[in-house]
């Protein structure tokens, strides 16, 4: 039996898909999912200090608010909490098949659909595949010699075990990601000894957060707009940061500079120490990684069971971490706040294999990183990939999903208005948005910042910033849903 649709992923990528998907009339599809319950990074990541650093009015679906988030910024179970509400809500759950590892897919040109290989199951078979399978989904284990030898305990924030130990434990984290910086004042309150083994300072602001008023939450439920009025306000900052001081750096490097001495601000105003401070100060250009927001990361450093480890880490022994100057950190956990893998076991996440046997990732890796309008590739029809390079538009996730969820209704609509079997994006419109986005990145921190020493993710193995739409929100969502239908073959 062949579906209309497959859907990789019951992350809030794969529920908006098939949320469109039922807008648009289309009830038979699956979403296969690899883990044993929807909610994608919401499930999966359960460390400590868990929650959004994207307002709540803003990190949630436009046509889904939920008035009685507890704090301005949500904490990690009540993101799950609404993925949950978001699929009961929409009738989701029917769909799902949970536990199912999706391999690969392979375009039948003879039947014109999917065909979709899960570990030990029966191939799933499709009209169309749409791969949600989210940016930040494979952990990445650090290439440290020795990482495997440890007898401790080690835990990978992405793979929390909530029954470790960590009460007057000696611990040590690898990494000052956006992760680590959530996790580490949770950490210094728990353990004994913290020792934060830093490779790059990250840029943190202020974090605006405090409880939701019981009054704000009954305003937001009684009188929708308000909570309406809040998200454009959010959004409108957010889209100042990242798009006018990151992606416009070139005409706004007055904003880029301030975002920086906010930060610098932040980190003088917690840490009177000025070497520590100094440890602890970014040298590369705001943006070049994604900044972050919090209010508890800095002052955990001045506490004075927490060490902060700027040596480079030499090797991992059964007993600590040894770094280059030869000392040993000796600990009893472990803590790997080291990431995903992105650009090697993310894009694409499962093997694809279009039209006369092309393979996505070949491809990307050969030529370069490339999608139309962040969702479509030449030769792999009746194919939609929402973790596209060039598709993460704005600063929250939902602004992404929710223009590709317009690209689908304007595509799939025309598809059902021509009576069409298949679309396929035409090579010609793909080569101009790879054009657009090249030509529009030379203005962005990427071309013209300090970015060399960030090591930031944004940048793939090529030193291409291909992950951001170098775009304004305003225009994404504009394109999504007036892009010319002619951009794509039908048949
Ligand atoms: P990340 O930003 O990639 O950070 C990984 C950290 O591990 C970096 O500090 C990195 O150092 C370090 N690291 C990796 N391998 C290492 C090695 N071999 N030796 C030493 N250090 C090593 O990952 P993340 O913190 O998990 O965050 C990923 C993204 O998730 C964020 O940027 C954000 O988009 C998202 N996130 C969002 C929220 C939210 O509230 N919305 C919360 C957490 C995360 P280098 O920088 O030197 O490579």
């Amino acid at each position: 039996m062949t579906h209309q649709a497959v859907i990789v992923g019951a992350g809030f990528g794969g529920m908006g898909a098939a949320i469109q998907l039922k807008r648009l009339g289309i009830d038979d599809f699956v979403v296969l999912e690899r883990e044993d319950d929807l909610g994608g990074t919401w499930h999966v990541n359960r460390y400590p200090g868990l929650a959004v650093d994207i307002a709540s009015v803003t990190y949630s679906y436009s046509f889904e608010p939920n008035p009685w988030w507890s704090h301005w910024y949500a904490r990690g179970p009540e993101l799950k909490q609404y993925a949950v509400h978001v699929a009961d809500r929409y009738d989701l759950r029917r769909h799902m098949r949970f536990g199912q590892v999706v391999e690969g897919a392979t375009w039948d040109e003879a039947a014109q659909e999917w065909e979709v290989r899960v570990a030990g199951a029966e191939p799933v078979r499709g009209r169309y595949l749409i791969t949600a399978t989210g940016f930040l989904s494979q952990p990445r284990m650090p290439d440290i010699k020795g990482v495997h030898d440890f007898a401790g305990t080690v835990l990978h924030t992405a793979r929390w075990d909530e029954a470790a130990d960590l009460d007057g434990k000696r611990v040590a984290v690898i990494g000052t990601g956006a992760t680590a910086v959530q996790l580490i004042p949770e950490l210094a309150r728990r353990a004994a000894h913290l020792t934060v083994f830093q490779r790059t300072p990250i840029w943190v602001t202020p974090k605006m957060d405090r409880e939701m008023p019981r009054a704000v939450q009954r305003l937001f439920a009684r009188v929708p707009a308000t909570q309406r009025a809040a998200r454009k306000v959010n959004t409108s900052v957010l889209e100042l940061v990242m798009v006018a001081a990151v992606l416009h750096y070139r005409q706004w490097n007055l904003l880029n500079r301030g975002a920086a001495a906010i930060a610098k601000r932040h980190l003088a105003r917690q840490v009177a120490d000025p070497e520590l401070r100094a440890r602890l100060t970014p040298d590369y250009s705001f943006g070049c990684k994604r900044p972050t927001f919090s209010n508890d990361y800095y002052p955990a450093f001045t506490e004075p069971h927490v060490d902060l480890e700027t040596s480079s880490i030499q090797r991992i022994t059964p007993t600590g971490i040894v770094t280059a100057d030869g000392r040993e950190t000796e600990v009893d956990v472990l803590v790997l706040a080291t990431g995903f893998d992105m650009w090697d076991a993310n894009f694409p996440a499962i093997s694809v294999v279009g039209r006369g046997g092309k393979d996505l990732g070949a491809w990307w890796r050969a030529t370069r990183f490339q999608a139309y309008q962040g969702i479509a590739v030449p030769g792999f029809p009746n194919f939609l990939s929402l973790a596209s390079p060039y598709s993460y538009s704005g600063l929250s996730y939902f602004t992404t999903i929710e223009g590709q969820m317009k690209h689908m209704d304007r595509l799939l609509s025309e598809v059902a208005r021509r009576g069409a079997s298949s679309f396929e994006v035409r090579d010609p419109a793909n080569e101009e948005f790879l054009g657009w986005v090249t030509e529009r990145l030379e203005d962005s921190v990427f071309s013209l910042g300090q970015c060399a020493t960030a090591r930031s993710y944004y940048f793939n193995q090529h030193g291409e910033a291909a992950l951001l739409r170098p775009s304004s929100t305003i225009n994404t969502h504009r394109e999504a849903a007036s892009f010319p239908v002619d951009d794509y073959e039908y048949a």
